[in-house]
């Protein structure tokens, strides 16, 4: 089959379209996408027209109506990781309409509301892949180092990294659930029952759900907190108690007997104090993209079998079930939001530090 004949465009007339007007339908069937992209590392984002070929036949095609903004963006516009990705179309938290399937695209409608995060493709053949585990697909691609990311009218990914979104969740937030709340939510799926203590460090994009997480998941929540304003902040979110970071070792040894602890921040730690906070059998888990040493010494770990582990992000079948318990819990992500065309402003307040908690974009392209 030819190629072309297998993909389905939605017109205005279809009973769930998307919001497509003329000129971006128009647009679309020439395969020309409008995004906000950035030339060269650190350089400001500019409308740019970009030309896309046919529609390959595993991958569906979104309208983007919001995307949310996150440290990995600002990590890839920075060139941080040294990946070289440009032009950049960044944004990889992102709602949107189905607007064209590939005639292979499983379990998806036209014009059905989705989201999709930093994953794009997996084989679904591999090892990882089989048992489940799309995320460590050995031939994975990422959104903005293999695609095209979410600050543009259109998005491209392939059918099973693209996920139905529950129609009681707010389209204009949801998006951050699909980097900062699979980020947050994997962990205690995995590993917490709801008798568990755990600890939180670091009350942000991705800290700020996992606190409204596991106190929906019946756990007592400690925060972990730079000051007493996010110590307010994190009381309010759900967590019931809050202890400053820069206490003494003794005074956060006696906040602890966590089960778990969450590192959601990048910012330097006092490592052997968090340890300290840790019950026996108790887990340390690290979820921020720190390029920062952990002094690790086994002699401290073994005589009270502590375990240290990371993971990144979650499977598609853990986010589908995160997006029902958030629906069913009333659990959001806390965002503020700015039209895409303020993305530079955007990427400065996140470089900063001042998004309380999410910077959310809607999309003004067409
Ligand atoms: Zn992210
Ligand atoms: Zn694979």
């Amino acid at each position: 089959m030819d190629h072309a004949d297998c993909i389905i465009e939605t017109a205005g007339a279809h009973a769930h379209a998307p919001c497509v007007d003329n000129g971006a339908l128009t647009r679309m069937r020439q395969g020309l996408v409008r995004a906000y992209a950035a030339a060269a590392p650190g350089t400001p984002f500019e409308v740019t027209e970009l030309r896309w070929g046919t529609l390959p036949d595993d991958e569906v095609e979104v309208v983007v109506e919001a995307c949310g903004l996150c440290h990995s963006d600002l990590a890839m516009w920075r060139d941080d990781w040294s990946r070289k990705r440009f032009p950049l179309v960044a944004g990889h938290e992102i709602v949107g309409r189905v607007a064209a399937l590939g005639c292979e695209a499983r379990g998806l409608e036209l014009g059905q509301r989705v989201g999709i995060g930093w994953f794009r493709k997996s084989c679904l053949h591999c090892p990882a892949c089989r048992r489940g585990d799309l995320q460590h697909c050995v031939a994975l691609q990422r959104l903005l180092v293999d695609g095209s990311g979410g600050f543009a009218e259109r998005v491209r990914c392939h059918w099973a990294w693209t996920l139905p979104l529950p129609d009681i969740l707010d389209p204009r937030s949801a998006g951050s659930l699909f980097c900062a709340g699979i980020t947050a939510y994997a962990p205690i799926a995995r590993h917490v029952h709801p008798s568990h203590r755990v600890g939180v460090v670091g009350i942000g994009g991705i800290g700020h759900l996992a606190v409204q997480l596991l106190r929906a998941w019946g756990c007592e929540v400690l925060a972990v907190v730079r000051d007493e304003a996010q110590a307010a902040d994190a009381l309010r979110l759900g967590a019931h108690r809050a202890v400053l970071s820069g206490s003494s070792a003794e005074e956060l040894r006696r906040a602890g007997g966590l089960d778990l602890l969450l590192v959601a921040t990048g910012a330097p730690l006092p490592w052997p104090a968090l340890l300290e906070m840790l019950a026996p059998q108790g887990r340390l888990h690290l979820l921020a993209m720190s390029c920062e040493s952990v002094p690790l010494v086994p002699a401290e770990l073994i005589p009270r079998a502590l375990t240290v582990s990371s993971s990144p992000l979650g499977r598609p079948d853990e986010v589908q079930q995160m997006l029902m318990f958030c629906a069913r819990h009333g659990i959001a992500p806390q965002v503020e939001t700015l039209p895409m065309r303020r993305l530079d402003d955007a990427m400065a307040m996140l470089e900063q530090g001042n998004a309380r908690y999410r910077l959310m974009l809607i999309q003004d392209l067409d």
